[in-house]
């Protein structure tokens, strides 16, 4: 199937955190175990070169479920903006799936906020991540999804995510060079899935 995108580029990109901006360490509260993922240094540079307004949104239910502090999260955050920033805007989820809050992925909560703190519409924004959260959160909010998968993430996620890149280079590519070959893309990646 040939698919012709023609999406504008986005005004501002955000990004999950964990396991699409760094290696997901879960609940990481110590700064020495930041890495970045594969092309995010030069990506992220990229799209500041570009003057693309650039933002993070993470779910860390790791505070409401008491394994982490917020302190300690903000000191993980503080390390991934030196080794990647700076970020023009973090949002950061502190709750739990029980907290029913308007914030945690899937909902649209981060990313209204991430593109009000930008002065963009939400339906002008795309949003990176390694999990169906993260393109729930996109869909929710009117903005465009692009699913990077990692090891965690699942089969149907992939063949659910409107496009989906091998890394973040290819992520933003797509975004920003039209989206015309995210079907081959993606079939790639859901077979990918399914073998493993
Ligand atoms: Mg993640
Ligand atoms: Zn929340």
């Amino acid at each position: 199937m040939h698919h012709h995108d023609s999406s504008p580029a986005p005004r501002a990109v955000l990004f999950d955190r964990d396991g699409t901006l760094v290696v997901d360490v879960p609940y990481n509260g110590d700064p020495s175990l930041v890495v970045a993922m594969p092309t995010a240094r030069e990506t992220v540079q990229g799209l500041r070169d570009k003057g693309v307004p650039i933002g993070v949104v993470s779910n860390q239910s790791g505070i409401a479920r008491g394994i982490i502090t917020r302190e300690q999260v903000d000191a993980v955050n503080r390390e991934v903006d030196r080794l990647l920033g700076p970020f023009d805007v973090w949002c950061v989820c502190p709750h739990g799936p029980e907290d029913d809050c308007r914030c945690r992925k899937p909902r649209p909560g981060m990313v209204q906020d991430a593109a009000a703190a930008l002065g963009v519409d939400p339906t002008t924004v795309a949003v990176i991540g390694d999990i169906g959260a993260d393109m729930g959160a996109a869909r929710a909010a009117g903005a465009r999804g692009v699913l990077v998968p990692t090891d965690v993430t699942l089969p149907e996620e992939v063949r659910d995510a409107d496009l989906v890149a091998a890394d973040l280079a290819g992520a933003v590519g797509l975004l920003f060079a039209g989206a015309e070959r995210h079907a081959v893309v993606a079939d790639d990646a859901a077979r990918d899935g399914a073998a493993s």
